[in-house]
């Protein structure tokens, strides 16, 4: 993958999705705390739930890989088969590349969560096009897969925003409907209670890999949804989308 060219990865990125061929999703009733404020529901760029006519959730981890808590977590989504998706940050797969292979390697989607974390709705157009750039090029160097799908550091990025990422990376932003907030470490039982509780059939689940307590609250938070009739699967799996990991991005070679 060497000579791949910058500029064909940075073009390519979300092409493989095959240009946001989105289903019709139910509109939510009222945004959730630390959702934008500027959304009304899911519209082909913004997206906060998947389709609701499966009993099944999407969990999405954020902020990974983290070197001890990322390999815990795959075991115990390993232990029950269940696939989810990582909005992996950079400079993080830089570092623990491995990490990112692994996750692959058992059925795992990885999204873009930026480069470096940075606040966008800070950021002027180019500067957000660089962080998501630099992310895509660095998982697709590490993989051989593009990311189809990105989410905002805070879920902050507003509606033209969003608009310009979609426009000019196909890329659409995935929030979420469910938010244990567990970065505000609540307790490992307040985490899983959350999400059980706050479940329902097309969930987008927030939860971040980096916080011990978040990945201690896994197991009873999965089996009881297991318990209650609940499956698992990706982001683009719930969206109605084709499954991340057969599409082919093919970058040019010049
Ligand atoms: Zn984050």
């Amino acid at each position: 993958m060497k000579d791949v060219s910058r500029r064909s990865l940075v073009l390519g990125a979300g092409a493989a999705a095959g240009g946001l061929m989105l289903p019709a999703l139910p509109a939510i009733a009222a945004p959730q705390t630390g959702l934008p404020k500027d959304i009304n529901g899911n519209d082909a760029i913004t997206i906060t739930r998947g389709i609701a006519s499966r009993k099944w959730v999407a969990m999405t981890f954020d902020d990974g890989p983290h070197p001890k808590n990322t390999p815990q977590l795959l075991d115990i989504l390993k232990a029950r088969r269940i696939r989810a998706t990582f909005y992996v940050i950079g400079w993080r797969v830089k570092a623990y590349p491995d990490i990112i292979r692994r996750m692959v390697a058992e059925g795992h989607e990885i999204g873009n969560h930026t480069y470096k974390h940075p606040n966008l709705a800070g950021l002027g157009q180019q500067s957000v096009l660089r962080e998501l750039d630099a992310t895509n090029e660095i998982i697709y160097r590490t993989t051989g897969k593009m990311p189809v799908t990105m989410r905002p550091p805070y879920g902050a990025l507003y509606q033209s925003q969003r608009s310009f990422v979609a426009t000019n990376r196909r890329m659409p932003t995935i929030l979420w409907s469910v938010d244990p907030a567990d970065w505000r470490r609540p307790g490992v039982s307040v985490v899983a209670n959350r999400i059980v509780a706050q479940a329902h059939p097309g969930a987008i689940v927030l939860a971040h890999d980096i916080h011990w307590p978040t990945i201690a609250a896994m197991p009873p938070a999965l089996d009881a949804l297991i318990k209650q009739g609940y499956g698992f699967t990706t982001v683009s799996r719930i969206l109605g989308l084709k499954d991340w990991s057969k599409l082919k991005f093919t970058p040019r070679t010049s």
